[in-house]
């Protein structure tokens, strides 16, 4: 799934793409109904009536959410899911059959959307939404002190808690795996029994780690790709995850995976003690 820097890489190549830019048609027929919403409160009731003629004035990320906000105070928000992409392209080539959704442009050009779901809400009713209105703080806006107060301020296991929305927002397995390894903490460890300066390495290590993928242009896992089709290149420098069996950089003990929380989790269990 894309997480922070992924997702924060296909804004800065929407931006260039759409910002300034009319919509003037919309083709959603392809999408399966659950993956729009159109607020109830907006006459018309789909993204082909209320869209056309709206200009974007400004495409900003919020945890893994992109908000692409438009003339009359409406924002289109969009979740990437697991492998949610845009894709850019003129208007004269055929509709790709994989897009749910595409844009046509008033400069010529064209923007499709797979796989994602996207929303539209009028401003006012945006932030009320469940899934933005319950988000957690943004991992790269928030001091070290909040960060320490917010572990030790709850009693759970630090690699669940890193990947719930609504503690921090933005993270994913990848970035808390690594984190977590880099600061040589297990990630069953309950929150509030790591040490502060143990958490502050922590707080240090994902802001570093973010910011370096963001500088890679994220990380390729699965399916990732930004606006340009192109994937980032940060997963060359991973250290744990996806790297069962491979000796730590370390200390050289195989690195393995366990389930957590149901999820796996990547560590060294020699640098990451329990205990
Ligand atoms: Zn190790």
């Amino acid at each position: 799934m894309p997480e922070l820097p992924e997702v924060e890489t296909v804004v800065r190549g929407l931006r260039p793409i759409l910002m300034g830019r009319a919509i003037v048609r919309v083709d959603s027929t392809a999408a399966p109904a659950t993956s729009i919403v159109v607020s109830p409160s907006l006459p018309g009731g789909t993204l082909e009536e209320v869209l056309p003629g709206r200009t974007v004035l400004g495409i900003n990320r919020r945890g893994k959410n992109i908000l692409i906000s438009l003339s009359g105070d409406l924002t289109l928000w969009v979740h990437l899911k697991m492998t949610g992409q845009f894709r850019f392209t003129t208007r004269d080539e055929p509709r790709d059959r994989h897009d749910l959704v595409s844009f046509d442009l008033a400069r010529p050009g064209r923007v499709g959307e797979r796989f994602g779901r996207l929303r539209l809400y009028p401003d006012t009713e945006l932030w009320d939404q469940p899934g933005l209105a319950d988000l957690g703080p943004e991992p790269l806006e928030l001091p070290a002190e909040d960060f320490i107060e917010l572990c030790h301020g709850r009693h759970r296991m630090i690699k669940p808690a890193l990947l719930d929305q609504t503690f921090i927002a933005g993270i994913g397995n990848i970035y808390a795996d690594e984190a977590l390894f880099l600061s040589r903490i297990h990630p069953a460890r309950r929150t509030d029994s790591i040490a502060q300066r143990k958490l502050i390495e922590l707080h240090g290590q994902l802001q570093d780690l973010l910011i370096r993928s963001i500088e890679n242009a994220g990380t390729t896992i699965i399916n990732f790709v930004d606006v340009e089709g192109e994937g980032g290149s940060f997963q060359r420098l991973l250290q744990v995850y996806g790297r069962e069996g491979e000796p730590c950089v370390r200390c050289g003990h195989p690195i393995r995976r366990i389930v957590i929380g149901s999820r796996s989790s990547h560590l060294c269990s020699h640098c990451q003690r329990r205990r």
